[in-house]
């Protein structure tokens, strides 16, 4: 695609939440009014320093923030290649990154006087921090979630109970991400008056990925002030998971303008290449419109949203942040995929080297990390984001395990 490259990556998106040919609003004329009142309620928080300061005291006090920039010594020595850094999102209080912008769109939903919130999960994270800030602050909140994943993710469906919070199994679809969104969709539509809906990726109608970015954005900023100060340079590769994209652009965007920096997204490759058998949008995705936004979806011939699949519930979604499919487009940020198995073995590897056992998701960058440490030099920095902590992946993981040795007929 002959694209002319921007003056600046982070100008956007426009007024109307396009990214290039992607982004926008595609919704039902119902909720074209709550949505622009959001954006100009968000517009207006954006500029406000009381809000500014609020978010960046309970980032601190109440998430735990700044997260740590981790220099991963023994796995830097093992590979022979780069310094290799985490940037430790699985550190943040519940975690994973998703509480930075549960916490960022409380806030605001609070401004705008809504006492309900509703939220859509896929691996239970973004509905364990939105239970969580809304038990803060004394919000009611109900959680959309499929029944394959809350089969799957049976610890955090535990632990959003008892934050108080209302878990709705979804039993359309697939069972999934995708059928809770449209649940979550359908409540809101209906609830509008008391009711904000926290979506937790960069998805959605605008202007859900401009606002969910820059809440996710103070990991990047983080960053780049950590490595200058551990290190006096910028670093040369930045590695991120991206399953709607939200801590992938949240690691990035800081990063966009800084032209040596390269920078690759890793989407979950599944089981195989066959429709159906990943979630690697960029692979296979065709231009189509889901749930709000126009980017990059999975879908066949006919244009019926396809099947997917992830050992992460955390990355199992047909469709990729409009914001990510620019970047793509511009060739600014690299994607590739990492299947399962090579996961669920960086799973293993980053635990036994560093003492650090990473989600699932998160094990889909550091799987590419690995590989890509063998074509840096040694001289070179890398930053790879640990966007969450692998605690909730441990029944997920060893049901792996059991087929395996099943399968080996052992
Ligand atoms: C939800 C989740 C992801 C994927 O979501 P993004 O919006 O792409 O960041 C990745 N890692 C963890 C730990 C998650 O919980």
């Amino acid at each position: 695609m002959s694209t002319q490259l921007p003056s600046s990556f982070t100008e956007l998106p426009d007024s109307g939440g396009h990214f290039g040919p992607y982004g926008g609003s595609f919704v039902p004329e119902i909720l074209s009014q709550p949505l622009n009142e959001l954006t100009a309620a968000y517009e207006e928080a954006k500029k406000d320093e009381s809000f500014q300061k609020e978010l960046f005291d309970l980032l601190k006090d109440f998430v735990g923030r700044p997260t740590p920039l981790y220099f991963a010594k023994r796995m830097t020595e093992f590979l022979g290649g780069p310094k290799i850094y985490m940037k430790r999102e699985d550190l943040c209080h519940t975690g994973a990154h998703k509480i930075n912008n549960s916490l960022g769109q409380v806030l605001l939903a609070r401004r705008m006087g809504k006492t309900r919130i509703i939220a859509e999960t896929g691996a239970g994270q973004h509905g364990v921090a939105t239970a969580t800030v809304a038990a803060m602050f004394g919000l009611d909140c109900v959680v959309y979630m499929g029944e394959v994943d809350m089969e799957r993710q049976a610890l955090n469906v535990y632990r959003m109970r008892r934050l108080g919070a209302k878990v709705v199994g979804v039993t359309s679809g697939q069972k999934t991400l995708k059928d809770a969104i449209s649940e979550a969709m359908r409540d809101w539509v209906s609830n509008i008056h008391n009711t904000h809906y926290i979506i937790g990726s960069a998805l959605g109608a605008h202007p859900y990925p401009m606002m969910v970015r820059d809440f996710q954005s103070v990991i990047g900023r983080e960053a780049r002030a950590q490595i200058l100060e551990k290190e006096g340079r910028l670093p040369d590769h930045l590695v991120a998971c991206v399953g709607g994209g939200s801590n992938a652009i949240g690691l990035f965007f800081p990063f966009l303008d800084d032209a040596s920096v390269q920078m690759t997204g890793v989407e979950a490759g599944g089981l195989g290449s066959g429709l159906g058998e990943h979630a690697a949008r960029f692979n296979g995705g065709m231009l189509g419109i889901l749930q709000g936004t126009k980017t990059y979806v999975l879908q066949d011939d006919e244009g019926q949203i396809s099947l997917t699949h992830s050992v992460s519930a955390g990355l199992d979604y047909a469709a990729v942040g409009p914001e990510h499919a620019w970047l793509k487009d511009l060739g600014r940020v690299k994607y590739t995929e990492i299947k399962d198995q090579e996961a669920v073995d960086a799973l293993g590897n980053l635990s036994k080297w560093e003492g650090i056992l990473p989600a699932l998701e998160s094990a889909h960058a550091v799987a590419y990390a690995i590989r890509l440490a063998k074509e840096m030099d040694k001289d070179q920095i890398m930053i790879v984001n640990c966007s969450g902590r692998g605690d909730k992946d441990v029944q997920e993981l060893a049901a792996w395990e059991k087929r395996q040795l099943e399968a080996s007929g052992q």
